[in-house]
């Protein structure tokens, strides 16, 4: 009955926005198949994020220097359990908002791509997009389609395994200048991108979408604050519990991906219904 109750609070605040902002994390991809960090079996669990979360180890890999084996085990299955993921119906019901013209942005600390390939056009990647390669010289960046990416990370993974340092390099020299790219993702200790635009986005809006994020990681985590001293309202949905309780008017404990597609209905019924 709370949860129904719940689901109605926040369909009206959403039906009623004039500009709803999300701000989401690892859990809401987790119904794509991909593992959050801090979650019980999560990535974390069974990789030391002191010797894999640093930016320096995607530097160190992609420039074909030697690294540990726990580096390629940790690359093999990123590569298998992103090539697998697809957006799930948390990812669409995102997708359907902004095509209702309702969501106006997406902040997003997932590198996944899932949000744009549901169809969200504007999508703010603080942590960057593993689609995206950098270029260790120059700079440039080229975003990768689907097939190209996973098949580079096949051949990586097949080299990395063989220690064929040569073979990395030649894989990774993806730039018109010739220079080794790296994945354009931020690891612990990198700066962060594009942080003042998802700030002022998130001060912007009059009411935001907290979902699936432990809130532990930093600046990113300050998203919901910005919003909520901008007098927005907040609503937050979780798996295992409300880590912005302080903030929040809704906090909702279940799955995005559950969640999100019955907020939706609630929310298309109050339009077609009301004159917000
Ligand atoms: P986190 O792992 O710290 O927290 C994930 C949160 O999601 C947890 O609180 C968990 O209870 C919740 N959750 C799990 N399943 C859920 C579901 N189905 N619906 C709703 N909530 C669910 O993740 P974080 O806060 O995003 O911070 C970790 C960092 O790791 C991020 O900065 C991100 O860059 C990176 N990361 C990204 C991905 C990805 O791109 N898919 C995956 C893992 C980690």
């Amino acid at each position: 009955m709370e949860l129904e109750r719940q689901i109605e609070e926040a369909a009206t605040y959403i039906a009623r926005a004039r500009k709803l902002v999300a701000f989401s994390g690892a859990g809401v991809s987790a119904e794509s198949g991909i593992p959050t960090f801090r979650d019980p079996g999560g990535l974390w669990d069974r990789f030391d994020p002191l010797e894999l979360g640093g930016g320096d180890i995607f530097t160190s890999i992609f420039s074909g220097a030697r690294v540990p084996q726990a580096a390629v085990d940790f690359v093999s299955e990123m590569v298998a359990v992103l090539e697998r993921a697809r957006p799930n119906p948390g990812h669409y019901a995102l997708g359907e908002l902004e095509r209702m013209g309702i969501l106006r942005t997406v902040i997003t600390q997932n590198i996944d791509n899932l949000h744009r390939e549901a169809g969200n056009t504007k999508v703010i990647e603080v942590h960057g997009n593993i689609f995206r390669m950098a270029c260790m010289i120059c700079g440039n960046r080229i975003m990768l389609e689907r097939e190209e990416l996973f098949a580079m990370g096949r051949e990586l993974v097949e080299m990395l395994r063989a220690g064929n340092i040569q073979g990395i390099v030649r894989v990774a020299s993806k730039c018109r200048c010739g220079g080794v790219c790296r994945p354009d993702v931020v690891g612990f200790g990198e700066p962060v991108q594009e942080m003042p635009r998802a700030i002022s986005e998130a001060q912007s809006a009059d009411v935001l979408l907290i979902l699936g994020t432990s809130g532990m990681v930093y600046p990113a985590a300050y998203i919901p604050e910005y919003a909520k001293r901008a007098k927005a309202r907040l609503v937050e949905i979780n798996a295992t519990g409300c880590y912005f309780q302080d903030l929040v008017e809704v906090g909702m404990v279940g799955k995005s991906g559950e969640l999100l597609p019955r907020i939706l209905e609630r929310v298309k019924y109050l339009r077609s219904y009301s004159v917000f």
